[in-house]
């Protein structure tokens, strides 16, 4: 494996810091520099970016984010037993890898970041989810972060790119499409990680966009979603009933038909509903 910083292979790491791999913790490794190099790459300029990750783990991704430029990482690893790995790879880049130990879901990490920053993160499975829809859903709009560059298992990164009509078409893909740009950019089979997980995995990029695709207020775009995924069987005019006592008239003038389900139904015609449902509240 082509060394990218000098410093010693992560084997040679894991082995040193007798880093055995925690499931419950969603602890899989990505051992080849050269990969997470090439994900670091995938969020693109990171020279003049803060970047926050979140589980360095024994600092794969870390090493790589650092290696292509990234002015400082933030690093926030629940894992005590890792930081002194990533000591290592901080006294190697003075003043460019600052390490919290704790919960990402807890820390609040605005404190330790200068714009611009971005996102990159081999998730931990357990809470990956979860940190995306709050990334995805702050008081304002833009949020504080101009990219987010994610590892999920595949099956989820395909629920967030999904088109309308299809089988991952949901909350996530509506949420995410919104305000930002998503694609997957690489997918990983189970082999490229330490232990291999079960499934395949993939790299999705999320580019903030500057405002909302389709104007809507976002608490009644999130309501109208969540109503309408949580029975995607049952038409809007059944699902979508808590909504508003007149959904039926209002989901005509959006122009979608009160026989249509959820996943039938665009982007654009959500917001178009919010904005009906707002205005009739
Ligand atoms: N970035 C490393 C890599 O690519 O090899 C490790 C990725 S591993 C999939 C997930 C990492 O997240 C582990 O190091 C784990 O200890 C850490 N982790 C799990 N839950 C966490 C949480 N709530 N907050 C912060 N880190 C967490």
């Amino acid at each position: 494996m082509a060394a990218i910083d000098g410093l010693k292979p992560l084997r040679d790491v894991i082995r040193d810091h007798e880093l055995v791999a925690k499931k419950s913790l969603g602890q899989n490794f990505l051992l080849d520099l050269n990969l997470t190099a090439k994900i670091a790459r995938a969020a693109g300029d990171l020279t003049g970016a803060d970047v926050l990750e979140v589980g360095p783990g024994p600092g794969g991704l870390t090493r790589g984010l650092l290696a292509e430029g990234a002015r400082r990482v933030l690093a926030v690893e629940k894992d005590s037993r890792c930081l002194p790995a990533l000591a290592e790879i901080a006294a190697h880049y003075p003043g460019r890898l600052e390490v919290i130990n704790g919960d990402a879901l807890e820390v609040d990490v605005r404190a330790h970041l200068t714009p611009p920053i971005k996102i990159a993160a081999n998730l931990p499975y357990n809470v990956g989810t979860e940190l995306l829809v709050r990334w995805l859903t702050p008081p304002d709009w833009p949020p504080f972060w101009e990219s987010l560059t994610l590892m999920f298992q595949k099956e989820v990164a395909e629920r967030i790119v999904a088109k309308p009509g299809t089988n991952h078409y949901g909350r996530l893909a509506l949420l995410a499409q919104w305000r930002a740009e998503a694609r997957i950019v690489m997918v990983l089979p189970p082999e490229a990680f330490t232990p291999a997980p079960k499934v395949h995995s993939a790299v999705v990029h999320l580019k903030a966009l500057p405002e909302p695709r389709f104007p809507a207020d976002a608490r009644t775009l999130e309501r109208i979603v969540a109503a309408g995924f949580n029975q995607r069987r049952k038409m809007l005019r059944a699902s979508l009933k808590g909504v508003h006592p007149r959904i039926e008239e209002l989901l005509l003038k959006a122009g979608i038909p009160p026989t249509e389900r959820a996943e039938q139904v665009s982007l654009e015609q959500f917001c178009h509903l919010a904005r009906l449902v707002k205005a009739a509240a």
